[in-house]
């Protein structure tokens, strides 16, 4: 397989391939070595401006929402196909760009050409409803788009979550204007491509890339904007929801995460170990959904421990483009982050029985972490890592692993490990997550609702639901026949 990317990529603006209106570029770097492969068009808030207006006319000239839903869901599913042909070389940009392994690039790829077969399918049956009035009424409900939709990626897994954005959009007949995440804007530019030439009419998708301070501000913020969709921070998600109080807009919110598992006395414990390390070390663990937290009962503790520790050692690291199990992290800043979390739990008097550090190469390898003693309110026990660090605490009686499990601010995902269906049941009713796995993280797919609960976020994405968001209801009341009329209403 050939390693040459394109080395100039733009931006996708009212169906034309454009630099920015400054001609500044952002460089992108593989972070398996730290090299530059590429760079990007930096769109500017001008270019903001001209995405916003391109797809406002698009969506007032309404070419999709007049066409039959099931028409438009063809278009969907041709996105969906050339994507398939495209996968191979996305997987290789994607993996050269994101550090990713081969097997999660050729998955990042599918995942986002599945999403578009998905929502194409499911369109034709996303109905309004009718509403009984009455002799003389009738009374029925539309789907409405929003207008114009602003989608905001982050880096760690940007085509499935910005494919899952987009078709969601396009299929209820929004037009979309989305930035690309800084530190791996390449396989969302791809995305645009298999849109143009599936015949998207132009206008409806705009793909740029720009910094979050300023491009990603000036979108969130712009007046033409009538809905945002968000993946990413707390922090960047609460700027973004003050920018839409401002005009009132609907937002998705889809935050972090630190999610936790509970594995009780009963669990298989080699389910526990394979599916903790799947959980944790995917991606490295920069996945806002990571099992980073297992919380597990006294008396298997340590042979959990043991075999994840065994499971942690026996992973292989190094380029995602030589399909290692484990990638770079996505930036020298973030290694560092990582090994200053590390250090954190350290000092607070947890033990890493594996990893902790970075690894001895060039590029931003993290060594697969396990942390035992790990106490539930020490900082690595409550912060975000996103990396490959786990933290396992034990537990002797299950209300007070929920206690635990429930215990920070977030409330993405969780799991349960046990063969007893009442105590998975009892367990998955109490734990405060928008999904619960129940023996297997990473159970759910892209046909089951996503989402967050606390400081998490709102709205859920993926499964027949996600479309929910991308509509309000419009109601339309009709008085059947001549005459005055009239009678009081509800
Ligand atoms: P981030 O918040 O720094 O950036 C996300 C996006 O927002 C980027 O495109 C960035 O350029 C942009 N941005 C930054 N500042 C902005 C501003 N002021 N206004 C508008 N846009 C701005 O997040 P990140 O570091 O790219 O991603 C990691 C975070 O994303 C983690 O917290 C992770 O848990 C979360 N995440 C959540 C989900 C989910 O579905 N819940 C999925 C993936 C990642």
């Amino acid at each position: 397989m050939a390693t040459q990317i394109k080395e100039h990529w733009q931006n996708y603006i009212d169906g034309e391939w454009v630099d920015g209106s400054t001609k500044e570029t952002i460089p992108v770097v593989n972070p398996a070595n730290g090299e530059q492969i590429a760079e990007i068009a930096r769109a500017t808030p001008d270019d903001v401006d001209r995405a916003v207006s391109a797809a406002r006319e698009a969506y007032e000239r309404r070419t999709l929402y007049d066409m039959r839903p099931a028409q438009r869901g063809e278009l969907m599913l041709e996105v969906a196909q050339i994507f398939k042909e495209m996968a191979e070389d996305v997987a290789l940009v994607d993996c050269l760009d994101s550090g990713r392994t081969l097997g999660g690039g050729r998955n990042e790829a599918m995942a986002a050409a599945r999403y578009f077969s998905y929502y194409g399918g499911a369109i034709a049956q996303f109905e309004g409803k009718s509403i009984p009035l009455g002799d003389g009424y009738v009374d029925y409900t539309i789907n409405a788009p929003f207008g114009v939709s602003a989608q905001i990626v982050p880096w760690n897994f940007p085509l499935q979550i910005g494919a899952r954005s987009v078709v969601c959009a396009l299929a209820t007949a929004n037009t979309v204007v989305l930035k690309t995440p800084e530190l791996c804007p390449l396989s969302l530019a791809m995305l645009g491509e298999a849109c143009e030439r599936a015949g998207v009419p132009k206008g409806y998708v705009n793909i740029l890339c720009g910094y979050g301070h300023d491009t990603g501000a000036a979108l969130a913020a712009h007046p033409d904007v009538d809905h945002i969709v968000f993946t990413g921070s707390v922090a960047t998600g609460k700027s973004i929801l003050h920018a839409a109080a401002e005009r009132i807009i609907p937002c998705v919110m889809e935050l972090g995460g630190k999610s936790a598992a509970i594995a009780y006395a009963d669990a298989d414990p080699e389910q526990v170990i394979g599916s903790s390390a799947v959980g944790i070390f995917s991606h490295a663990g920069q996945v806002c959904s990571a099992q980073s937290r297992l919380v597990v009962h006294k008396s298997i503790h340590d042979q959990i421990v043991d075999g994840l520790v065994e499971k942690s050692q026996a992973l292989t690291i190094g380029p995602g483009i030589e399909d290692h199990d484990l990638g770079p992290l996505i930036s020298e800043k973030q290694l560092e982050k990582v090994e200053g979390y590390c250090m954190t739990g350290q000092q607070a008097g947890a033990t890493a029985l594996t990893g902790g550090r970075r690894c001895d190469m060039p590029g931003y390898f993290m060594q697969p972490t396990v942390f035992a003693g790990a106490s539930p309110d020490m900082t690595i026990a409550q912060e975000e890592i996103f990396g490959p660090v786990m933290a396992v605490i034990p537990f002797e009686e299950r209300e007070e692993a929920i206690e635990i499990a429930n215990g920070t601010d977030y409330g993405l995902c969780a799991g349960v490990y046990t063969r007893d269906l009442e105590t998975a049941h009892w367990t998955a009713d109490r734990l405060s997550a928008g999904q619960v796995f129940i023996n297997e993280w990473f159970a759910g797919g892209m046909e089951t609702p996503f989402g967050g609960t606390k400081r998490s976020g709102y709205g859920r994405e993926k499964g027949a639901e996600a479309l929910l968001n991308y509509v309000q209801t419009k109601n339309i009341a009709v008085k059947l026949g001549a005459g005055a009329g009239g009678r009081p209403g509800g």
